[in-house]
């Protein structure tokens, strides 16, 4: 409700009341003058039209069709609407579809640092954070493997899986999962998982609804856009061989065209063994390919063994899994820019 209006409705009517009650007591029989604007002197029938105009003011202030005025922490039910999200690209995607929204929070789980979820394991403070929540933004696909747990504990959690509907690439036979989950890293599977989000954000919060629509409104535009340059910018690419740190490129490979022949760790955290380094550093050759692609969050320590054997130059690709606790809005875009910057370098 707009208080500063009603307020003001409230005082106007008392000011033109009080002067009519007075006029009504002057003329009465006693000729006893009441005092101004003081309610326990004035008789039962005027107590009561003073009553019923009040009531009448206040009913249509909550029933305008105003939208409502937000107040900062609160939100139309006077309550803060609480988004948790798994992890670090969901994370951004939900704060640029909540940005600039008083009341709604949005908050991490996994620290910043952690990279991708694969072997996540949940901790005592991932769940209070989670009791709290009023709904818990995942990635889905499989990557966030302790979800069943979380289920378990709070039945009445609402879990939103933002790659709900997406058809999933399959992993290599020695993936640990069937599909491959890291649909953010390519820009039109972002697309596709920030409509998922706001979708599901405007059924559950709706007094929310219209700035949950324009925020992932603009930020579809930019990641079009970004697609569009991409697509552009490396349509000219002589040889689209690359090598990748592991199976978090596959999505981004597709959209662009780029062929990976091989990945450094076919199962994530897990080093390689001598004879699988063997197995990339043969592909590598009978390939031509040019360059390998290491990720920040992982150490380079096989990618550079692979180098020195076969002359292809080692290069960064980051899959935007971590950042800084307070991360500027823009990470996905600066990050992938960086990325274009070293495909063009690595494959002119
Ligand atoms: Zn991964």
């Amino acid at each position: 409700m707009n208080y500063r209006i009603d307020y003001c409705i409230i005082k106007h009517i008392l000011i033109v009341y009080t002067g009519k009650f007075k006029r009504i007591n002057v003329m009465n029989s006693l000729n006893v003058v009441m005092p101004e604007r003081n309610f326990l002197f004035m008789g039962k029938k005027a107590k009561l039209i003073l009553c019923v105009i009040l009531s009448i003011v206040i009913l249509c202030g909550c029933t305008s069709g105003n939208r409502p005025v937000n107040t900062p922490g609160l939100n139309s039910t006077g309550k803060t609407f609480s988004i948790v999200t798994s992890f670090y690209p969901m994370y951004l995607f939900a704060r640029s579809i909540a940005n600039n929204i008083d009341n709604v929070t949005v908050t991490n789980m996994a620290p910043p640092q952690t990279g991708c979820l694969h072997d996540y394991t949940i901790r005592p403070g991932d769940m209070k954070l989670l009791e709290k929540a009023d709904v818990f933004i995942i990635n889905g696909a499989g990557i966030e493997n302790f979800i069943q747990e979380v289920a378990h504990q709070l039945p009445l959690l609402k879990v939103v899986e933002a790659s709900k509907g997406i058809q999933l690439l399959k992993n290599n036979a020695n993936a640990e999962t069937e599909f491959n989950p890291h649909i953010w890293v390519s820009p039109s599977g972002a697309i596709k998982q920030v409509n998922n989000i706001a979708d599901s954000l405007v059924a559950l919060d709706p007094g929310n609804a219209d700035l949950y629509k324009r925020n992932s409104a603009d930020l579809i535009i930019r990641l079009n856009d970004l697609k569009s340059r991409m697509d552009s910018e490396l349509k000219t690419i002589k040889n689209r061989n690359i090598v990748t740190f592991h199976e978090a490129f596959n999505y981004f490979a597709k959209d662009f065209n780029l062929n990976i022949v091989a990945l450094i760790e076919s199962t994530p955290d897990r080093q390689p063994s001598p004879n699988e380094i063997i197995a990339t550093i043969k592909t590598i050759r009978d390939t031509g390919t040019k360059a390998i692609f290491t990720e920040p969050q992982y150490s380079a320590d096989a990618a550079s063994t692979i180098s020195r054997e076969t002359g292809a130059k080692i290069y960064v690709l980051d899959p935007i899994v971590t950042g800084t606790d307070s991360p500027p809005l823009d990470d996905y875009f600066t990050k992938m820019n960086k990325n274009l910057e070293q495909l063009k370098e690595a494959l002119k």
